[in-house]
């Protein structure tokens, strides 16, 4: 068998997507299961849209993510020609100048507006969708030569009549499309750029692409790519079209949604962890035979089984998101949080703020945020202490005793057994005076980290 090899093709119009992560995710664990080569190449022909550092910021957010390709616009293979479209429409010209000499192309060379206008006959002849008519157009040959020597035409692909295009597609099993519904089709606009379904063929048939995975908005492509393939004699890949992510309430995602983060460069920025993103995107739309959750970048290669990729849309739960980001947050090395979070403490303390925190949060942010509070201490109670008892007593015990973890969790024992009081009504009373907080980490640990002093001069307000 050939080699696997797979390929993500974004176009360099802004920041890596999550639905784009995804598709790069899947097209990775594949090729890497089966020991192949995963492709990373741009498709920037539809210039108004690229952005400045599309490309490097695509590479940049994949590379954080742990998807590193095996070849790249910056590590080309010599044998596969360009990895961005734009350097290479030499190629694609002499291509369709080929497909126009076999007959498999022709010219047509109408302008906009007569095009609108057949678009228009066939609206009022009822016609559900378009189809061009290559006999349409009734022009002189002289205004056809002034056309053709201006290259005011545009190429279309010639389909043979009620032509069967099918496929068996990776995610949903057989497809066929026959070329009656779908009519002769744009190859080469009249700008003189590819459209993106012809470079799209070029450019996988180069590169030895032996399965193409992507969104499934293409599945109406991929009958005119089969017939791109055909026309030229060449043999296609396998096709598998992924479905869709949907946000919570079940709506496809969009990038304009601004109530939800799309981005990975957003994750990364609020200091989730890339692993635990890796891990959560490589089950949105995928599940693993044991049915395991957390897994390592090499678990899921090893696991990856394109035949369990669902044919039902995947939901982007944020809570699961979450939840992931805490387990993995919970192995982080702790120097690696230390460093980026810049607590001016005392190593000592700095490691127990961080062993407890670590046990909480989902991302280094979360970390960092929590810092403050003992940076900067509250100076006011703003809240309710319904059981003074409660305070006083725990004073009394803990004065007695040398500020450690374990004194202050003996001191919340001895408080307990003194007052019978235990559960709420015991933490409570302790943690507000203590604290001035009414959430945080384990009891013992949170009073611990404000210091001795602070705590108190705090709990001696109540004796
Ligand atoms: N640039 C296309 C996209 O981002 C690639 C489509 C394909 O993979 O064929 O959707």
């Amino acid at each position: 068998m050939n080699k696997i090899r797979t390929r993500y093709a974004p176009s360099p119009t802004g920041y890596l997507h999550i639905g784009g992560a995804r598709t790069a995710l899947f097209c990775y664990l594949f090729a890497k299961h089966f020991n192949g080569d995963f492709i990373f190449r741009l498709e920037d022909t539809d210039v108004e849209r690229n952005v400045v550092g599309g490309e490097e910021s695509q590479l940049n957010n994949l590379a954080w993510l742990g998807i590193i390709p095996d070849e790249s616009p910056l590590k080309p293979n010599p044998l596969c020609g360009k990895y961005r479209q734009s350097e290479k429409l030499d190629v694609y010209h002499e291509l369709i100048d080929q497909l126009i000499a076999s007959g498999h192309a022709y010219k047509a060379y109408e302008n906009t507006d007569e095009l609108a206008l057949q678009h228009q006959e066939q609206e009022n002849q009822g016609v559900a969708s378009f189809r061009y008519d290559p006999n349409w157009l009734k022009i002189s040959d002289e205004e056809k030569k002034r056309r053709e020597e201006a290259k005011e035409y545009s190429v279309r692909l010639r389909l043979p009549k009620n032509k069967v295009y099918a496929w068996n597609d990776i995610v949903r099993g057989e497809i066929a499309v026959n070329s009656d519904d779908i009519g002769d089709f744009v190859i080469l606009k009249s700008d003189g750029y590819p459209t993106y379904n012809f470079a799209v063929v070029v450019d996988d048939h180069q590169m030895q692409i032996s399965h193409v995975l992507r969104g499934e908005e293409h599945i109406t492509n991929t009958p005119k790519q089969l017939a791109i393939y055909e026309a030229f004699n060449w043999e296609a890949p396998k096709f598998g079209h992924l479905t869709i992510i949907t946000n919570m309430e079940g709506k496809k995602l969009s990038k304009r949604d601004k109530t939800m983060k799309q981005f990975i460069e957003d994750y990364k920025n609020e200091g989730y962890r890339p692993e635990a993103i890796f891990n959560f995107l490589a089950l949105l739309g995928w599940t693993a035979a044991d049915a395991s959750e957390m897994m390592s970048k090499d678990e899921l290669i090893q696991k990856f089984d394109p035949e369990r990729l669902s044919k039902s849309p995947s939901k982007f739960d944020i809570v699961k998101m979450e939840w992931f980001s805490k387990q993995y947050m919970k192995t982080m090395d702790n120097e690696v949080i230390l460093k980026a979070i810049e607590s001016p403490k005392s190593s000592e303390w700095n490691t127990l703020f961080v062993e407890t925190y670590k046990q909480q949060s989902a991302t280094i942010n979360e970390i960092k945020n929590h810092l403050k509070m003992y940076l900067e201490p509250k100076t006011n109670l703003d809240l309710v202490i319904d059981n003074v008892d409660v305070v006083k007593t725990f004073y009394n015990q803990l004065i007695k005793k040398e500020f450690t973890v374990e004194n202050i969790q003996l001191a919340i024992n001895e408080t307990k057994d003194l007052l019978n009081v235990k559960g709420k009504n015991l933490f409570m009373p302790i943690r507000i005076a203590s604290t001035y907080e009414e959430h945080g980490p384990e009891l013992a640990k949170a009073i611990f980290l404000f210091g001795q002093e602070l705590v108190l001069n705090r709990l001696k307000q109540w004796n």
